[in-house]
């Protein structure tokens, strides 16, 4: 691997040098991203949490043979040649509920009231449908065969003693809550979930609600981020709103408490982009300018075991720049796949997707059955191509685009059910 790290000095006002490769950036972002330790919690708590080891059955489910239907308990081979025109009878024993099984043993010519979900008592094999019996003064009159095991749910015909019931980095599904729960698991260990800080800096910005000053926009990106960051199983730690100031942003990227440092804005090489000069300064800047359309003056690097990102602040670009490189760290030390969290589709090019090579291009397209338009407005500024747009094409560094014609992966900004 060629060496990921942008040896560029103070960039400010001088612009890059060298920029690393995409694959590199990824790479480093796969051997820093380690995965957090395990947290056990309550069952009632893990909907959606990753598993951080497998679990073992510690009990069979059903943990006896019991009954699946409503009705008598025999032994099966007694009720042979039984039907409509030949009922058999049977006296009637005793009774087996839920919860309080029949004490006894089952007699030969003898059956037992049987409720679902009972014992099903010793002797007995079998379990006759109600509808197929009628009781009266003590004697049960069955017009149905049924053979041994009949209605009848076996020790562990769900789950087995010491067998594997779910592997370790599954993302708990509702039902799997009920499994665990089968076996008598109070408790699941999952992976603690990253805490995740995000620092908004610019001396321009403006929440909205507030009173749009003059040479003031309104900011964005921090909604966008909240909600790529819960999406990832992140945790957001803290929003923090800081002026373009070292001061500022050093005490906001220093202050422990967060696996995961966002810096939206301030990455580039102006005047007032500080985040990358304060990260070399406080911890260590890996990464500083990536061949890569838009998002290029992205960075990251580590302070103590904190993985921070410098996102640039432009809109696109801090889509981009985090669904790369800061949501995959998240998902990665969370528990999760490193893969795009989006639905993947094969599309044809219907107008042409330029591109440069050497470079990776993330291409904003609309898809109209099944061919895949490139949205025309789509600068790094233009946060409405993303909302214009179903979807994006990565464009890999060796290519210079794709032709019409061409077969190409679409990832879906949304599911196609969604
Ligand atoms: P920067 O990366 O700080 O140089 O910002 C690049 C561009 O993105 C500038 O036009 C900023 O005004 C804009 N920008 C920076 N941060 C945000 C934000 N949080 N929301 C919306 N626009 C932003
Ligand atoms: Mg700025």
């Amino acid at each position: 691997m060629s060496n990921p790290i942008t040896n560029n000095p103070d960039v400010r006002m001088r612009g890059f040098t060298s920029r690393a490769l995409v694959e590199d950036v990824l790479a480093w972002v796969d051997d820093n991203a380690h995965r957090l330790s395990t947290d056990p919690i309550e069952l009632a708590d893990a909907c959606g949490r990753i598993l951080a080891e497998d679990v073992i059955a510690e009990h069979d489910v059903p943990p006896f043979d019991r009954a699946s239907m409503d009705g008598y308990a025999v032994q099966g081979n007694a009720t042979d040649g039984a039907g409509d025109y030949n009922p058999l009878e049977f006296r009637l024993l005793g009774e087996s509920l839920p919860g309080s099984a029949f004490a006894g043993e089952l007699e030969s010519g003898t059956a037992i009231r049987i409720m679902t979900g009972a014992p099903v008592p010793s002797g007995a094999d079998a379990v006759v449908p109600a509808e197929y019996a009628t009781e009266s003064n003590g004697v049960v009159r069955i017009t149905t065969a049924v053979s041994p095991g009949k209605h009848v749910g076996r020790i562990g015909e769900d789950v087995q003693t010491g067998s594997v019931l779910l592997h370790a980095g599954r993302r708990l599904r509702p039902q799997d809550l009920g499994v665990l729960a089968s076996v008598g698991a109070p408790t699941v260990n999952v992976v603690r979930r990253p805490s995740v800080r995000v620092i908004i800096t610019g001396d321009e910005l403006v929440l909205p609600g507030e009173t749009l000053g003059a040479d003031c926009i309104f900011e964005s990106n921090s909604f966008v981020l909240r909600s790529l960051i819960q999406r990832d199983g992140g945790r957001l730690e803290s929003m923090r709103r800081v002026k373009d100031d070292r001061d500022s942003i050093t005490k906001a990227m220093c202050d422990t408490g967060a696996d995961v440092v966002l810096v939206s804005g301030g990455s580039s090489v102006g005047a007032e982009d500080h985040a990358p000069s304060i990260l070399r300064e406080v911890g260590n800047l890996a990464i500083h300018g990536v061949a890569m359309r838009p998002s290029s003056p992205v960075g990251m690097g580590r302070v103590g075991e904190a993985m921070i990102f410098l996102l640039p602040g432009n809109p696109v670009s801090c889509l981009c720049a985090y669904d790369f490189f800061a949501g995959r760290a998240i998902r990665l030390r969370g528990g999760r796949s490193s893969d795009w969290p989006y639905p993947r589709i094969a599309a044809t090019v219907e107008r042409k997707i330029v591109s440069a090579i050497g470079r990776v291009d993330y291409c904003r397209v609309l898809l109209n059955e099944g061919r895949v338009i490139p949205l025309s407005t789509s600068g790094a500024s233009i946060l409405t191509s993303t909302t214009r747009a179903d979807g994006f094409v990565i464009v890999p560094a060796a290519s210079e685009g794709f032709a019409i014609g061409a077969n190409v992966e679409v990832l879906l900004y949304d599911s196609p059910s969604a």
